[in-house]
């Protein structure tokens, strides 16, 4: 082997060792938040689990009971359809990265206040930035309204990837419908696995260079998100995790 191909060989190996220590001590650092009012009612913060080089991350909501339980995110009925729908495309949840929006249980499982998603989102975008995913997909309505700028609801939106900077990199942000929503729906079960039949196409995808992703987009460069055919006609857009 020469020197340039040794080189190509243990760089991604260090670079990646850097990443899952960098992503450790974020993690450790992040046990002790006190930003928001969550950190008064919690068991403790489930930070994120997975692959900390993985292509593909996953952003959910917020912690429920099981998962405040056991400091990992997506454990409970909602974990098990995500692990089901990920077997699907031939994935497992250690191959992939699984955050959320909230770090901590918020009470009841109620909603995410806007001043706690406010506290948090620093987080995520750290997570991101250091896991450096070429597919964010974002479970539901709060995850996906929070990385991709834009009010339009999930159920507008699932299932239209787009392409946007997030941690200082070209990802691709693809918008499915929660696990927890899917759990009781059957219709919108059918819609999230076919969404999810997708990602493997969307993981294939060349995207712009960091570089190339500084510059500005002229207007007419920017991907209808979703196509304007789907937002010409207003649809009631559904609250919460749907
Ligand atoms: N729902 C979420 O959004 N996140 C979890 O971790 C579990 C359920």
């Amino acid at each position: 082997m020469g020197v340039a191909e040794a080189a190509a060989a243990v760089v991604p190996v260090a670079a990646d060792t850097d990443r899952t220590e960098a992503l450790a001590a974020y993690a450790a650092e992040t046990a002790a938040c006190t930003r928001c009012r969550l950190a008064a009612g919690r068991t403790q913060v489930v930070f994120g689990a997975g692959d900390p080089a993985a292509d593909l991350m996953f952003v959910g909501e917020a912690p429920g009971f099981h998962e405040d339980q056991q400091g990992v995110p997506f454990v409970g009925q909602a974990g098990k359809l995500l692990d089901r729908l990920l077997g699907g495309i031939g994935l497992s949840r250690d191959r992939v990265y699984i955050a959320n929006v909230l770090k901590c249980r918020p009470p009841g499982n109620r909603d995410p206040q806007p001043d706690e998603i406010e506290a948090c989102e620093a987080h995520l975008f750290r997570q991101v930035e250091l896991v450096r995913p070429i597919v964010v997909a974002t479970l539901g309505n709060f995850a996906t309204k929070l990385l991709s700028g834009k009010p339009l609801g999930i159920t507008r939106v699932h299932g239209y990837e787009q392409e946007t900077t997030l941690g200082g990199r070209r990802v691709l942000l693809y918008p499915l419908y929660h696990p927890a929503a899917a759990l009781y729906t059957p219709k919108m079960l059918e819609v999230l696995e076919a969404d999810f039949r997708r990602l493997p196409d969307l993981l294939a995808r060349e995207l712009d260079t960091p570089s190339a992703a500084s510059a500005q987009l002229e207007p007419a460069d920017v991907p209808a998100y979703p196509p304007a055919a789907l937002v010409a006609e207003p649809v009631p857009v559904q609250l919460g995790l749907f």
